[in-house]
């Protein structure tokens, strides 16, 4: 059971944001070194919107001591439609997401969010997702949300008009690294793979897939993308090449998750033609690829 406390006040930054203790409902293997968990936290999932995330960390223990942030995968609510909680998908790679794995359902995590700003509801044309490695996680509650089958927030923002089309360009370095691929399909959008050993799907990097598309006679309205750095700037050159509006969210990492420490900064272009640094975790994570500078 998911005890609330007091929410994080940081008056006009996040607002909205709780902090509580959410028990492991469900955690699943999705592929190498992937896994999704599920957590019971009813208050977190009615308010947080797809590219939103969370900050999570092990309770009663002090290493490590701050939490990590993790991008919404989705909401999972009860018969009647009430959002309960939130899938989150993780790869493991260092202290907190080692701990993660041993977790069972029954076990607890401190929660706080939802944070950031999310993503943008999408234009009426053809979206196209361009997804690296476990940065494919923030789209599925995108494409859910895209297509009029979920809302999300409160109070729950609408979408008037769905895209006439939805392509994910999944990108991974091997098939047994492709996560949550039957759930994107089963919403009905065209998915397209990339591997980089070729495994499955096109043998080369999900930019091939995307310079095709962006090749179309119409081309996309908008692109949305998030994985590895290099990825991200090479997505950011070829969408400013088709003048096709692109945005980007941003994994940087990050210690406080709601904007006190600046750990996370980013340079982000002013109107004046200057940059300033933006906190990722605050003003992004999802940022429009022309305002980045990326160096
Ligand atoms: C907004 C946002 C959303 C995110 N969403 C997701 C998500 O949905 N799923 C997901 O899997 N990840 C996501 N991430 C990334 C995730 O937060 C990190 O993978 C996580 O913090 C790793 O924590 P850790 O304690 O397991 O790794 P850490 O121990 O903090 O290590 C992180 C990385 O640094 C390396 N490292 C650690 N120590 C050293 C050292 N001494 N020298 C050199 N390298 C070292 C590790 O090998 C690893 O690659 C997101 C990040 C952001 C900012």
């Amino acid at each position: 059971m998911a005890a609330t406390v007091p929410e994080l006040c940081l008056p006009g930054i996040v607002r909205t944001a709780i902090q509580c203790r959410a028990e492991v409902v469900e955690h699943e293997l999705m592929a190498r070194n992937t896994w999704r968990m599920r957590l019971y936290c009813p208050e977190v999932a009615r308010q947080i919107l797809p590219g939103q995330f969370f900050m999570i960390r092990m309770p009663d223990r002090s290493d490590p001591l701050l939490g990590r942030p993790f991008a919404l995968y989705d909401v999972y609510c009860d018969a009647a439609g009430e959002p309960q909680g939130i899938d989150f998908g993780y790869v493991v790679v260092g202290k907190m997401t080692s701990l993660f794995e041993q977790l069972k359902s029954g076990n607890t995590v401190e929660v706080w969010g939802p944070l950031g700003n999310g993503f943008p509801l999408p234009p009426s044309g053809h979206l196209v997702i361009a997804a690296g490695g476990i940065g494919q996680t923030p789209f599925l509650a995108v494409i859910r949300e895209a297509l009029r089958r979920r809302s999300y927030g409160v109070p729950p923002r609408s979408l008037a008009q769905a895209p006439s089309r939805i392509t994910l360009c999944y990108g991974v370095r091997s098939k047994e690294y492709l996560a949550g691929v039957k759930e994107f399909e089963s919403e009905g959008i065209d998915v397209r793979i990339a591997t980089d050993d070729g495994s499955v799907g096109h043998h080369g990097f999900v930019t091939d897939l995307l310079k095709q598309l962006l090749a179309e006679s119409t081309p996309p309205a908008a692109v949305y993308c998030c994985g590895p750095e290099p990825m991200m700037h090479a997505v950011s050159k070829l969408t400013a090449a088709a003048k096709t509006p692109c945005w980007l969210s941003l994994e940087t990492p990050m210690a406080c998750g709601f904007g006190a420490c600046f750990s996370c900064v980013t340079k982000v272009r002013q109107e004046d033609g200057t940059w300033d640094y933006k906190r990722v975790c605050v003003e992004g994570p999802v940022f429009p690829a022309e305002q980045l500078v990326l160096d």
